[in-house]
């Protein structure tokens, strides 16, 4: 999506240890309007696609999950919670994920009211780097029952590989930009095409 990649190319920072900025439109501040044109980019990549479902991870996933979600017949947004601890009452699906960001393991946990067998699921999130917290919510899906129809993607750091291993084991990913490569010194960003 070019006014993503260029929206990265102005006014994203290159971060020591891999990590990309962009707090003015995605992290921290949100374009609601940039929101809403990824959620119809997803559209139309995943047009065949009979989703029930967007789940995402928090924090930074909520808001463009739900923005785009309109695009997909306002079909409910769940977002993973990231929790203190694992509470083993039975009632919750639960996994661990390995935070590229706070480089952490944490448990990650959906209620079981909340996704079930029969769901169609679009994964959507912010970034995607080793494919960590996407996998954890693959294994929540897995653990309800449910079917991943694909994986909207904003920003994908692609020489971290996640995606791509994600699509060599079947997984439609849709990542709307994909980092070939940074450089914090220079700040150059390039993009696979
Ligand atoms: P992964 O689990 O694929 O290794 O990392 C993806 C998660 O880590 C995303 O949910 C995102 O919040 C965070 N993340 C990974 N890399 C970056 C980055 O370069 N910038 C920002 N802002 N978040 C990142």
């Amino acid at each position: 999506m070019q006014e993503l990649e260029e929206r990265i190319q102005s006014e994203g920072t290159v971060k020591a240890g891999d990590v990309l900025k962009v707090d003015a439109f995605l992290n921290h501040q949100c374009d609601v309007r940039l929101f809403d044109r990824m959620g119809a980019a997803w559209a139309k990549h995943f047009a065949g696609k009979h989703i029930t479902k967007i789940l995402t991870i928090e924090a930074s996933g909520i808001g463009i999950a739900c923005v785009a979600a309109q695009h997909f017949g306002n079909v409910p947004v769940v977002f993973a919670k990231k929790a203190q601890s694992i509470n083993l009452d039975g009632d919750q699906y639960t996994t661990t994920v390995y935070s590229f960001t706070k480089q952490k393991e944490f448990p990650v946990i959906v209620s079981k009211k909340y996704l079930n067998a029969g769901d169609h699921v679009l994964l959507i999130d912010d970034f995607l780097a080793n494919g960590k917290a996407l996998r954890g919510l693959i294994d929540l899906c897995k653990a309800a029952g449910a079917t991943v129809e694909g994986i909207g993607i904003a920003v994908e750091k692609g020489f971290q590989g996640g995606g791509d291993a994600l699509r060599a084991d079947g997984y439609d990913v849709d990542s709307l930009a994909i980092v070939e490569s940074m450089d914090p010194g220079t700040g150059e960003i390039t993009f696979r095409h």
